[in-house]
C-alpha cells in the first residue's frame, strides 16, 4: 500500500513550517533558562553541554495506518513538531532520540515488511529536516527475526541511523529467546545501540491484578516488564553471547538495578536452580557496558542509587515525551549528589551524543 500522498504532503510542510520557525525564532545566548517560549542552554562549569534524550516517542501515522493502530496522544505525531520543540526548549533538551513504541509485533511478515520501510524512510526524512534536534532510533519487526536483521542492516547501512528500538517482549516471546539470535547478532556487529521500550506486562493484564486505582498496567507493568527482559537476558546468556551487545533500558532499567543483588543471591542460595550459569554475577551486567539505563527515576536519590548500582557512564536522559511523567530531567541531573561536571555531562548528553553519533 503506498504512502497516502496528502499525509505525507501535510507531514512535511509541518517540518518545513518548523525549520523555519526555529531560524526567526533562535534566542540570544544567555537568555534566561526558564523565560518562556525561550531556548533553555545547559551549561556545566561554563560550559555549554548539548543535551540528549534518549526516551521520546513519535508515531508515523502512514505506518499506523497499514495494521490501523489508533494515533493515540496527539503529541506522538510526527507533524506535532512546533509543539514538541517548544517543550524540548522549555526542558533544555537540545536533541530527542526518537522511537515508536512497536505496536506491529502481530503483523504477518509482508504488512510488516511495508510498515518498517515506511516508518524508517519517514524518521529519516524527519530527522534530515531538523537535523539539529532530532535523531531516531530505526524500527524492526522482530516477529520476523531474519527480516528485522535484514531491517537493521538496511537502517544503519543505507539510511544512516545509529540506533534501533525494541519492545521489552514480542508478541509473548522473551527477547533472550534463541530465535531472536539472528537479530542481536545483526545489533552487535553493525554496533547499534538498542533502545529497549516496555509494552506494559500483558499477560497479566488478563488476570485482572493491574486493574483497578493507579494506572498499574503502566506504573508497575512497564517497569516489571522491563526487570523480566533484562534478567532473562542475563540469566538466558544473551549477554554473554553477544558481548559487544549495547541495550538502553527505560525508565532507569525498571526495578532490576533497585534489587539486583538478589539476582546475585540466587546463585548462592539455590546453585541447582540456576544453569547454565551466566559468566558473571548478574550485577557485574549492570555496569560492564553492555546495559544503559535512562535517568526517569524521578528523584535524585533514586537516580544516585541507580548510578551506584550501574555507573555514570551508563546514564543518559530520557523524558518519555510526550508523555507527561516528568519534565525536569535536566535539573535531575544537575541536582543529583556525588557526580563530578564530566559525569553530569556524560549523563546529560556525552554519552548519547557518542553511542548514536550526534555531533558536537
Ligand atoms: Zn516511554
Amino acid at each position: 500500500m503506498p504512502i497516502p500522498g496528502d499525509l505525507l504532503t501535510s507531514a512535511l510542510a509541518s517540518i518545513a513550517f518548523v525549520g523555519c520557525a526555529m531560524t526567526t525564532a533562535a534566542p540570544a545566548p544567555g537568555a534566561h533558562p526558564h523565560a518562556h517560549g525561550r531556548r533553555r542552554e545547559v551549561v556545566v562549569n561554563g560550559k555549554r553541554i548539548k543535551t540528549v534524550d534518549v526516551h521520546a516517542h513519535c508515531i508515523v501515522p502512514p505506518a499506523a495506518a497499514l495494521i490501523n493502530h489508533p494515533l493515540e496522544a496527539p503529541g506522538l505525531l510526527m507533524a506535532d513538531t512546533s509543539t514538541r520543540i517548544a517543550a524540548m526548549d522549555a526542558q533544555g533538551i537540545d536533541v530527542e532520540a526518537l522511537s515508536i513504541n512497536p505496536y506491529w509485533y502481530r503483523a504477518e511478515r509482508d504488512v510488516a515488511a511495508q510498515l518498517i520501510k515506511i516508518q524508517n524512510e519517514t524518521l529519516v526524512e524527519f530527522c534530515a529536516a531538523n537535523p539539529d534536534r532530532f535523531v531516531a532510533f530505526a524500527t524492526a519487526s522482530l516477529q520476523h527475526p531474519d527480516l528485522a536483521a535484514e531491517q537493521v542492516e538496511y537502517a544503519v547501512k543505507k539510511l544512516g541511523f545509529r540506533g534501533v528500538g525494541v519492545g521489552g517482549s514480542v508478541a509473548g516471546e522473551e527477547l533472550a529467546n534463541p530465535k531472536f539470535h539472528p537479530f542481536w547478532a545483526k545489533c552487535e556487529e553493525l554496533g547499534v545501540l538498542v533502545f529497549m521500550h516496555p509494552f506494559g506486562t500483558r499477560e497479566l493484564e488478563p488476570s485482572g491484578r493491574l486493574g483497578g486505582s493507579g494506572l498499574l498496567t503502566n506504573t508497575i507493568g512497564n517497569p516489571l516488564e522491563t526487570t523480566i527482559a533484562l534478567s532473562h537476558l542475563i540469566f538466558e546468556g544473551t549477554l554473554d553471547r553477544f558481548p559487544g551487545l549495547k541495550i538502553c533500558a527505560a525508565h532507569g532499567g525498571g526495578f532490576l538495578p533497585s534489587y539486583a543483588n538478589r539476582s546475585d543471591a540466587v546463585i548462592r542460595c539455590f546453585p541447582d536452580r540456576v544453569g547454565p550459569l551466566p559468566k558473571k554475577d548478574p550485577t557485574a551486567y549492570l555496569r560492564d557496558g553492555q546495559l544503559y539505563f535512562d535517568t526517569i527515576v524521578f528523584t535524585p536519590e533514586a537516580l544516585r542509587h541507580l548510578i551506584a548500582e550501574t555507573g555514570p557512564g551508563q546514564i543518559m536522559i530520557g523524558t518519555d515525551y510526550p508523555f507527561p511523567w516528568t519534565s525536569t530531567e535536566v535539573d535531575l541531573v544537575l541536582g543529583t549528589p556525588g557526580l563530578s561536571d564530566d559525569e553530569r555531562i556524560a549523563i546529560l548528553g556525552g554519552t548519547a551524543a557518542r553511542l548514536l553519533g550526534i555531533g558536537g
